[in-house]
């Protein structure tokens, strides 16, 4: 008897659903073990930076008020850093997420006068106020900073002619976006970003080349930092921090660029030397110790879905066999029943609020009603199991994140059964 496919009865998962997704699954070996190399790559990465910078006991607690002399925080930084290769680094709980950390390196660098050049397209959603694409209070616009984008070309390259008509006098900072967020281009590799960097670094060496590093951290050995970005950024509530960090963003880069981070994230001449931690050293650092397998979890959860969907007729980006560059996982269900049916899967499958059935709502800032299915120990925590869609064509629905893989494995498997026990699908 399968001690297993009972185990899965239990849980609500018919023998058919399960018996399809097990044969799925039986082809993806090589694949796993292709993610499973570069976890240990990037775990023994991670090791060596904490062992380097001997991580004690006494760095795994915090301070309060000013935080003066916070070991813990001054080690992790060091261990980011070291990560990442670069000169410095600002990890903090008081950055409180990734869009807060992305809009701090940006207004911590550019004065007014300065124009950012996005060369990946359109950043993401959130960057928009924050640059002032779409008019908002407190932008950069409102300071004077200038914006140009050269979108990628059509089969996802960069388009080096067009930027190298968008440069001017004034442009400062260049953006590279990693991952496609929920755009329809595909993610960049670190090559390929390696390359657009040295492009633009001939253009011109003394611009400030920013990375966007949101969801693609642990899924290669190489990072952007390694092929000469300047900054990278991110959320602490995604990859590196494993699962674990409670809140805070990452900005790691050259010494002069995060000392300027610094005085804007606090105040110029405080800078780093504040901060209080409040107790949240442990999880950051261990959270970044876990980070290099969850991100592997979260791969092979998307490779999974990708080959069970692509079986099933649907179409997925990205594709059942491609590489990976970040942990995103579309799949295009042509029907609403059906996003919503995915959703109430993922749902059902969570650890916390297993109990609960997620309904699409007229969501702030989208131009639709949008279903989202999360049961994470962090609240929007997207590094955990979680899905969403907007309900429009192609009712695409987006998921990323898992911390372990059984946990994803067992989502996926679910938004199926919830698909085929409403009818919406034969297996
Ligand atoms: C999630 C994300 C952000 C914003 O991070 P938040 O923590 O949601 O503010 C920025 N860029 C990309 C590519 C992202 O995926």
């Amino acid at each position: 008897m399968d001690s297993l496919k009972e185990y899965y009865k239990s849980l609500g998962v018919d023998e058919k659903v399960y018996n399809f997704s097990k044969k799925i699954e039986e082809g993806l070996s090589d694949r796993f073990q292709k993610f499973d190399q570069i976890a240990e790559f990037n775990q023994l990465k991670v090791l060596k930076a904490m062992q380097t910078h001997k991580i004690a006991e006494a760095h795994l607690s915090g301070t309060t008020g000013y935080g003066y002399n916070d070991i813990g925080r001054e080690a992790i930084e060091a261990v980011y850093a070291d990560v990442f290769h670069t000169e410095d680094a600002l990890v903090r709980p008081q950055i409180t997420c990734g869009t807060h950390a992305l809009g701090l390196a940006l207004s911590a660098n550019l004065r007014p006068g300065d124009e950012i050049l996005a060369i990946s397209g359109k950043p993401y959603d959130t960057l928009e106020e924050v640059i002032g694409i779409r008019p908002s209070k407190g932008s950069l616009a409102e300071y004077g900073i200038t914006y140009a984008q050269v979108d990628l070309l059509s089969d996802g390259s960069f388009d080096y002619e067009g930027i190298k008509k968008a440069a001017n006098e004034h442009t400062k900072l260049i953006h590279i976006q990693r991952s496609k967020g929920y755009a329809t281009r595909p993610t960049l590799s670190v090559d390929q970003i390696g390359q657009a960097i040295a492009f633009v670094k001939k253009l011109n060496p003394n611009w400030i080349v920013m990375v966007d590093n949101c969801y693609g951290e642990f899924v290669e050995t190489k990072e952007p930092s390694d092929v000469g970005a300047d900054m990278v950024v991110g959320s602490l509530i995604k990859n590196p921090g494993g699962g674990l960090a409670p809140i805070g963003g990452y900005i790691c880069g050259k010494h002069d660029l995060i000392e300027q981070c610094a005085y804007r994230l606090t105040t110029p001449g405080l800078g780093k030397e504040v901060g209080a931690t409040l107790g949240v050293n442990r999880q950051f650092i261990q959270g970044l110790f876990m980070a290099p397998t969850v991100v592997n979890a979260a791969l092979k959860g998307a490779v999974f879905a990708a080959n069970l969907y692509e079986n099933l007729g649907f179409k997925v980006v990205p594709d059942g066999r491609e590489e990976r560059h970040d942990i995103i996982q579309a799949v295009e269900l042509k029907d609403p029943k059906k996003l919503i049916a995915f959703c109430e899967g993922i749902q059902k499958a969570s650890p916390v609020d297993s109990y609960v059935t997620p309904e699409p709502w007229d969501m702030p800032g989208y131009d639709s009603d949008v279903i989202m299915a999360a049961g994470t120990f962090v609240s929007g925590a997207s590094i955990e199991l979680s899905a969403d869609g907007p309900m429009k064509e192609p009712y695409a629905v987006y998921f990323q994140g898992g911390l372990t893989y059984p946990h994803a494995k067992y989502g996926i498997v679910m938004s199926l059964q919830r698909m085929v026990e409403k009818g919406l699908l034969e297996i």
